[in-house]
């Protein structure tokens, strides 16, 4: 089987600061951790929710994905991660199974990840992402 779980939720928001409260909030405990991705002009925030995490993300710069997408369709989900062994096998029985990828080949997420996107196009407009622990 080539996808585990669910690894994370990500959640696309304006104001990190502001979500990081109402997350906390919401769910009754503390981020975890802060993490800039600056090859995607990102900022991530991570909640620990049993197994699965809850990824807050903010745009450090306007052309980075999170800005347009919040322009484009506004704050709200963003995409769903799947935990993966092997992420190569992974992206290439994808690909042979018809679906469309964003990333041909992994590349450095947030929290010790390799990740890589599928198409929303080819996956019932949901952004999925793959990731494997390096
Ligand atoms: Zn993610």
């Amino acid at each position: 089987m080539s996808i585990n779980k669910i690894e994370h939720i990500g959640i696309a928001v304006s104001n990190l600061d502001a979500s990081e409260k109402l997350f906390s909030q919401l769910l009754g405990c503390e981020p975890y951790k802060r993490e800039e991705v600056a090859s995607e002009g990102v900022i991530t925030s991570f909640f620990l929710l049993g197994d699965i995490k809850i990824e807050l993300l903010a745009a450090t710069n306007e052309n980075s994905p999170i800005a347009k997408f919040i322009e484009k369709k506004g704050e709200g989900i963003h995409h769903i991660a799947f935990d993966t062994a092997n992420i190569t096998n992974t992206l290439s029985e994808k690909s042979q199974q018809g679906f469309q990828l964003i990333n041909a080949t992994p590349k450095d997420g947030a929290d010790n990840k390799q990740i890589a996107f599928l198409h929303p196009k080819s996956t019932n407009s949901v952004l999925v992402e793959l990731c494997q622990d390096k």
